[in-house]
């Protein structure tokens, strides 16, 4: 399984790092540029500890109607790429879907998405999407660019949905990957996950035998690519 934290924040760096440090752990961070790049020091700290940081466009704009593949690679994947490959090193990196939005420009859904994916592949991977069981990994390789996951707390601050969702993919041999936003010490708002529930996920996992590691990591386990 997966733990991935979206957008770069700063209660990540507060209070999601260090329980995955506690535990020895390391997760997948995507970041935006525009709320990251006040703290890069601190950021790049975090990656040298061995988290992966993935990207996560430069605006997270969630309407991309009027995106060719072009403009979208120009405007919001070239720039953070840069933006990464000079504070981070130069590599492959993986990709989240902002607001889990799939699709790119107009028309139906199947080209949306094709659309997206010829944006993603010259750069990334693998991506993750939203929404959706967790992956076969027989079929990983085919669904690279649409790798699923749920952010289990966004809508309810309950770790019990994270925790199904984990048995579900212990019980059908699946890779499960969480998607994680603020982690505070009290929830204020939707994507909010409190320290209490965000502990409990992690010491539940830590009494299953699972394998916890960063996406891009388990996405080479299972394709057998280098990263
Ligand atoms: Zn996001």
């Amino acid at each position: 399984m997966s733990l991935t934290y979206d957008d770069g924040l700063d209660s990540q760096l507060e209070y999601a790092v260090p329980a995955l440090d506690r535990l020895g752990w390391k997760a997948t961070f995507f970041l935006t540029e525009e709320n990251m790049e006040k703290q890069v020091d601190r950021w790049r700290a975090v990656a040298r500890e061995g988290h992966e940081i993935g990207d996560h466009t430069l605006h997270h704009h969630c309407r991309l109607a009027g995106y060719s593949t072009k403009r979208f690679v120009r405007e919001e994947i070239a720039p953070t790429e840069r933006f990464l490959n000079a504070y981070f090193g130069v590599r492959r990196r993986t990709f989240a879907y902002p607001c889990g939005t799939i699709e790119l420009g107009a028309g139906g859904q199947r080209e949306g998405e094709e659309r997206y994916i010829d944006a993603l592949r010259p750069v990334f991977t693998a991506a993750r999407a939203a929404d959706g069981d967790p992956n076969d990994p027989r079929l990983v390789g085919r669904q690279r660019y649409q790798l699923q996951a749920i952010a289990p707390t966004y809508d309810r601050d309950d770790p019990q949905l994270a925790i199904d969702y984990l048995r579900k993919a212990l019980g059908w041999g699946r890779w499960a990957i969480l998607i994680f936003h603020d982690v505070v010490p009290t929830r204020l708002g939707d994507g909010d996950t409190s320290v209490t529930s965000h502990d409990r996920i992690l010491g539940w996992i830590a009494q299953t035998p699972l394998w916890c590691a960063p996406m891009g990591e388990v996405f080479s386990h299972l394709t057998g690519s280098v990263q």
